[in-house]
């Protein structure tokens, strides 16, 4: 596994930012068997990815061992896969962190330089001064606001290796490498590959306490005449039910979490432990958000599992009755919740609903079986290496050390959601700014709203495979 590393001086904030970063693990899966005991090494998951972060402890100029310490830190970090140098905004730059960074940079690591106590525009004008540095991988953070905490997930993730957890439903990469492509690719691509039954889906319903889940359940189930079942079950057991929607079976999972268990202990970690299990049992998730109420920080820690399961995604705004806005102010509130809270959200569709009065109940039955569609769709192999190809020669991929950085081919490894992998010559050296711009190329070709799209570089696995 690869190895992340904090460096920076007493009370910067490093062990904030190490237990945030470990917390956001540990309070999804209370499974942490593998984990080493120490203090200051967790592994954690970086935007579903997993690698062993390590705090280094202190590195405390007035200390008379700081050469030594420094050197310790030093040879440590040459065994580490990203490091991360972090320094307190409020202290401002100085000579001691420029001279130990620009140690770190011999190493030829991705590195991060992150200024933390990021609070204030202040602080934000403030942090200009780190830019004498001359270095470009500036995170700008707070970990108490939790700001800038993506931003920075988001480079360390571009950096470490897809972790494959492989599943009966779909084949690993290698496998599918190994076995389908070997000399050349199926004109075809994925179709027969991953066997799912395109006419049920399962559907979480999730959202903090109140903001109308149980309401929308009763009106999305009674609102349509046949209920199919309703699995009964103790209050623990979970209960699915299900009705039929234009042919397809929809399935609404671990219901009786919503009706009851919710209520009573709202998103502790029992809960969050049991929403994380529905949310593996699903395909697609309902995002409810009160829209009389507002938004708030619980909203953004239950979205955030939704990332990390590659869900299809609806984001449901409950109560518009009580809102009263124009379809203006809707654009508004859709763009405020796309720049501002739900950033790593923006390909989910957002739809304002009554679950009260009913109003557009049937629109979102709708968008449910689009973005099921959108999820579980096909992408035919040459039309997909025509476009990587195109969308290549009009932003080439930036060098790597001097070396030309090629993709040979690409090709959809997995459905539900697509997942596309990029067989490379270098795949570490796919930025995740150039996985984003192919992300959004893609995104033009195909219909994937509500759907995440995974791209995964590799590197060429056997000779045969590469027609240079
Ligand atoms: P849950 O905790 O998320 O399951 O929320 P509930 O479904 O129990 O709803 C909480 C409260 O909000 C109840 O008093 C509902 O009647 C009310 N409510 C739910 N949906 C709506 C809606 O669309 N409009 C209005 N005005 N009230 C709603």
């Amino acid at each position: 596994m690869q190895k992340i590393m904090l460096i920076g001086k007493p009370n910067v904030g490093k062990s904030s930012l190490f237990n945030r970063l470990a917390k956001e693990r540990l309070a999804i899966t209370s499974d942490i068997s593998g984990t080493t005991r120490d203090t200051n090494r967790k592994i954690v998951d970086i935007n579903g990815k997993k690698a062993i972060l390590v705090d280094s402890g202190g590195l405390d100029d007035k200390d008379e061992l700081f050469q030594n310490v420094k050197k310790n830190t030093l040879k440590e970090a040459k065994d580490a896969d990203i490091i991360v140098y972090m320094v307190d905004c409020k202290l401002g730059a100085n000579d001691d962190d420029r001279a130990y960074f620009y140690d770190l940079l011999k190493l030829k690591k991705p590195t991060a330089l992150v200024i933390n106590k990021v609070d204030s525009k202040k602080d934000e004008e403030r942090s200009l001064e780190f830019t004498r540095f001359g270095f470009k991988n500036i995170f700008n953070i707070s970990v108490s606001h939790a700001t800038g905490i993506d931003e920075l997930n988001d480079f360390l993730s571009s950096h470490l290796r897809d972790t494959f957890v492989p599943d009966n439903s779909e084949l690993s990469l290698e496998d599918f490498l190994d076995e389908n492509i070997a000399g050349e690719y199926d004109e075809e691509g994925i179709n027969e590959v991953s066997e799912i039954d395109e006419n049920h889906i399962k559907i979480s319903i999730l959202g903090r306490v109140n903001v109308g889940k149980s309401s929308l359940l009763n009106a999305l189930v009674n609102d349509e005449r046949c209920v199919v079942s309703s699995i009964a079950g103790t209050t623990i057991d979970p209960v699915n039910e299900s009705i039929e929607y234009n042919g397809k079976t929809l399935e609404f999972v671990d219901t009786a979490g919503i009706r009851r268990r919710s209520k009573i202990l709202g998103i502790e970690k029992y809960a969050l432990n049991r929403t994380e299990k529905m949310l593996e049992n699903s395909q697609i998730a309902l995002l409810v958000l009160d829209a009389a109420e507002g938004f708030n920080e619980l909203d953004e820690r239950i979205a955030g599992l939704l990332g990390k399961n590659y869900l299809g995604v609806i984001i449901v705004l409950n109560k518009w009755d009580l809102c009263g806005k124009s379809d203006k102010e809707f654009d508004e509130v859709c763009k405020h919740l796309r720049l501002d809270r739900f950033k790593f959200l923006a390909y989910a569709p957002i739809i304002s609903v009554s679950a009260l009065s009913k109003k557009r109940i049937k629109n979102l039955l709708d968008l449910i079986l689009k973005v099921h569609s959108n999820y579980i769709q096909k992408i035919q192999t040459s039309k997909l290496n025509q476009i990587i190809e195109e969308a290549c020669l009009a932003h080439p991929l930036p060098h790597d050390k001097g070396k030309l950085v090629k993709i040979y081919y690409a090709t959809q490894y997995s459905v539900a959601p697509p997942k596309i992998a990029l067989v490379m010559n270098r795949p570490k050296a796919l930025h995740f700014s150039y996985k984003r711009y192919l992300q959004n190329v893609l995104r033009k070709h195909y219909d994937l709203s509500g759907v995440p799209l995974i791209i995964a570089a590799r590197k060429k696995g056997e000779k045969e495979l590469i027609e240079e």
